[in-house]
């Protein structure tokens, strides 16, 4: 028996995560797998509920769970909170840091009949999949902050810090994802002619890099990587960079996939992973059944494959995903050619019946 916290949070989180769970329940049926499912409060939806992004029950339910399935967090109405109860830095970032979750994975992965949903053109992107490992618990995001006025000026300070252990553990993940893979190559992405974090980040990426001789190492700027993930991205297999490095390449990035709809991603390092879209709650979508909740079915194919070691079952929903999409369905955000427009809970139907009808 496994036991999965789920966290919906805000937005299309509560519309996208259901369908998630009727897949896993679906999964958890046919391969005789108890899954008990518990959900939590987080982010807005908490602090409308009980006053704060990230409730001391929340974090309990996820230290205890097998694993943790997360929607998204954040909105306009609780924009303007002070930083301590902002839901993303205040829950999320904290759920993270809290549970260890250092290496944020996310699978950029262009499935074939989606090769006309990207706004790329087809002989760029035909073939993309990339894996972006992110630094997810140190670097921009988690270093020192402060405000102060000094000679009339309002002055604010955001501190980029890293250590080699915490560049190692990163370093190390990316080379051993990367033996796994067909390509044998890790982009290791900096700002090393301007950022001393880039420069010790380099040089044990560098130290690193002989230990795995079977593994091609390139170092690149970020600035150049963003132009080459849409200039070629097939010369990609895998890329570990920054905390913020990497949260804005991979929304690039999602483009390559037809949408950010499709980006799924998995937290881990520390007991318990969590799984979660790389997408936000999408605020402006929310509430009318129209959002893809593909991303956080993958990411719950995901779960099924690094938490639970039930490869098979991974692959079974992953290739009902494609079984789908291959008929031609899509949400409003997969627009292509003749294709057939569904909901949210339409797609999660769809997906669910897939997995249904295939033997494992
Ligand atoms: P967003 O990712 O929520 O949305 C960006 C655009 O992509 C929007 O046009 C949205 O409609 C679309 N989109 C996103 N997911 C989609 C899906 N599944 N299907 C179809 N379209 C989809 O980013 P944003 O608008 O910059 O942020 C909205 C809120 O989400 C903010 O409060 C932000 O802080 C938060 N956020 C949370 C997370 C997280 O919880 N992991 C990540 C990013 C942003």
């Amino acid at each position: 028996m496994y036991k999965i916290a789920v966290l919906p949070g805000d937005g299309i989180g509560a519309e996208i995560v259901p369908e998630a769970v009727k897949v896993l329940k679906l999964v958890g049926k046919k391969y005789g797998v108890s899954f008990q499912f518990q959900e939590g409060l987080v982010g807005g939806a908490a602090i409308d509920a009980v006053g704060v992004p990230l409730p001391d029950e929340t974090l309990e339910l996820c230290i205890n769970s097998d694993a943790i399935l997360l929607g998204a967090v954040g909105g306009p109405k609780w924009d303007n909170l002070p930083v301590h109860l902002r839901p993303e830095a205040a829950s999320l970032l904290r759920l993270r840091k809290e549970l260890d979750l250092y290496a944020n994975l996310r699978f950029v992965k262009l499935y074939p009949s989606l090769v006309d949903s990207s706004p790329l053109k087809r002989e760029i992107v035909e073939g993309t999949e990339i894996l972006v490992i992110r630094e997810a618990t140190g670097g921009l995001y988690f270093g020192e902050k402060k405000r102060e006025r000094k000679n009339g000026q309002e002055i604010a300070v955001d501190t980029l810090v890293y250590t080699t252990g915490e560049i190692e553990r990163i370093g190390r993940l990316a080379f051993e994802m990367a033996r796994k893979r067909p390509v044998k190559k890790v982009t290791s992405v900096d700002k090393h002619n301007v950022l001393e974090s880039s420069r010790l980040w380099r040089d044990v990426m560098t130290r690193l890099g002989e230990e795995y001789p079977d593994v091609e190492l390139e170092h690149m700027y970020v600035d150049n990587c963003a132009m080459q993930l849409i200039r070629d991205p097939r010369q990609f297999s895998v890329i570990v960079t920054e905390n913020m490095f990497g949260d804005i390449l991979t929304d690039e990035a999602s483009m390559l996939t037809g949408s950010i709809g499709m980006l799924s991603s998995a937290s881990i390092g520390g007991k318990v992973a969590m799984y979660e879209p790389a997408h936000g709650s999408a605020p402006d979508i929310a509430g009318k059944n129209i959002a893809n909740p593909l991303a956080t079915i993958l990411s719950a194919a995901q779960m099924l494959r690094y938490s639970f070691n039930m490869e098979e079952a991974a692959q079974d929903v992953e290739r009902a995903v494609v079984s789908v999409l291959d008929e031609g369905y899509g949400t409003a955000d997969l627009k292509r050619e003749g294709f057939k427009l569904v909901g949210t809970r339409e797609m999660g139907d769809l997906v669910t019946n897939k997995v249904k009808g295939e033997e494992p």
